[in-house]
């Protein structure tokens, strides 16, 4: 077998790619900006969705309203909107309620499209530690605090890191994207969502939208609770991040944050990204689920080590949050995004009738992979590895054609992907050849 070994980057390898726009990208995210962005955003009090929408000082109508000007005077390239939606009272919905996303789209040469989110709304339910009373389906154990009769969502809710770190990180990246002065491929889309804290309500509505209008979303970056570098049981994480990332192995949620590893390793090569081989932390959700759920590759990312004493109470001030810490989660952000927006879109790799394009041509012990040419691309990656592991173990550069074959290996005993380069050096995700889980069938028993 043929099975040369070669290297895939490595977080710890040199740097082989660095592209200058990118690293200027990333050098761009403001440490002070954030600061001053998220000063301002606490100051509404509460963000609770629920909450007043009509004074110019208090509650989540003054809060979006100074999102959405704050978005247009920070590049005059961004396209700047409310997304709003009325919802029927249900859940933690308490009363019918217009809910807005705000968002901010930098147009690209073409329309498929990166999300970067954060949840701007905010809850202040006692405290995440108080009870679980709150976890999804606990509702027996006390029930929903947030259902009860009496329960107010216009008491102090500053949520700082939950998710004010998010939401800010998402204004920062939207103004230094739209003021590069660089031309993307892709459309970026920058959004804070509204109605996370009553069940990811605001991204449901906006990301079901997108499915049924057949929106190609090729990426979603998701920051929740991204700031805070001490955690609650005193010890101090501020060089890493974690990036959940929904199943099964080879599932584009995961393409994704093995993307985002690789990038981060020659941008902010200072900044570990660990990967997390789960939906999210343990019980807990956020806006990427929506994504995921209407078929879109979605991530979140989530700080190293959280204190759940400041989440979720009146208690999540901005003095718990760490600005040299969170300006490193943007800039992992910001080189991920780069990257993809820079790249063309990863390779098809299923045929019309949704199968995959693997086979065991030309002699039938052979395997040879064919995908759909990528716009805008100039050559492509092979990668494939053993069926047990969950990084690509080996890797080959091949020029722009749309087979590959690799001579006397089983298409049985690895994983195989390929992905797309663009002139300038940029590669998408990796798309994977995945083997289909074959339907069950009822087997007619003699009597
Ligand atoms: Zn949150």
């Amino acid at each position: 077998m043929a099975l040369t070994p070669v290297l895939v980057a490595a977080q710890t390898a040199p740097r082989p790619d660095a592209d200058p726009r990118i690293e200027k990208i990333a050098a761009a995210v403001s440490e002070e900006r954030l600061k001053s962005l998220l000063e301002k955003l606490v100051s509404f009090g509460t963000r609770n969705t629920l909450s007043d929408q009509t004074s110019p000082t208090y509650g989540i109508g003054a809060a979006r309203s100074w999102i959405l000007e704050e978005l247009r005077r920070s590049s005059e390239k961004l396209r700047v909107s409310f997304d709003t939606h009325q919802i029927a009272q249900q859940g933690r919905i308490t009363r019918d309620v217009d809910l807005r996303n705000v968002m901010a789209v930098l147009p690209g040469r073409s329309p498929r499209r990166i999300y970067v989110s954060g949840h701007y709304d905010t809850v202040n339910i006692g405290g995440q530690n108080v009870s679980n009373s709150s976890a999804p389906g606990a509702a027996a154990a006390g029930g929903d605090r947030q259902t009860r009769a009496g329960f107010d969502p216009n008491v102090e809710a500053n949520g700082a890191n939950d998710d004010g770190s998010g939401t800010v990180l998402t204004m920062e990246l939207a103004r230094v994207f739209a003021e590069s002065g660089v031309q993307f491929d892709a459309t970026l889309v920058f959004i804070a969502w509204a109605g996370e804290e009553q069940g990811l309500v605001g991204s449901n509505v906006h990301a079901e939208d997108l499915r049924k209008a057949n929106v190609a979303v090729e990426a979603m970056f998701n920051n929740d609770i991204v700031g805070n570098s001490l955690g609650g049981n005193g010890i101090r994480d501020a060089e890493s991040i974690k990036v959940y990332a929904v199943g099964p192995e080879d599932s584009p949620a995961r393409a994704l944050a093995r993307h985002i590893r690789k990038v981060a390793g020659i941008y902010v090569p200072s900044h570990r990204v660990r990967l997390m081989a789960r939906e999210d932390r343990f019980g807990r959700g956020s806006d990427q689920s929506s994504f995921s759920q209407n078929g879109f590759p979605a991530i979140v990312f989530r700080e190293a080590n959280e204190n759940f004493e400041r989440q979720h109470g009146a208690n999540d001030r901005i003095d718990g949050v760490d600005f040299g810490y969170l300006a490193q989660n943007a800039r992992v952000n910001a080189a991920g995004v780069a990257a993809l927006a820079l790249a063309p879109p990863a390779p098809k790799v299923t045929n019309d009738r949704g199968g995959n394009m693997l086979s065991r041509d030309p002699s039938g012990y052979d395997a040879t992979m064919r995908w759909n040419a990528s716009p805008g691309a100039a050559a492509y990656r092979v990668y494939w590895r053993d069926t047990w592991t969950n990084d690509w173990e080996h890797a080959q550069t091949i020029g722009n054609v749309s087979q590959f074959t690799l001579k006397n290996v089983n298409i049985d005993d690895f994983v195989f992907g390929v992905s797309a380069i663009g002139v300038d050096g940029q590669e998408s995700m990796v798309s994977s050849y995945v083997s289909p889980v074959r339907a069950g069938t009822t087997i007619k028993r003699a009597q």
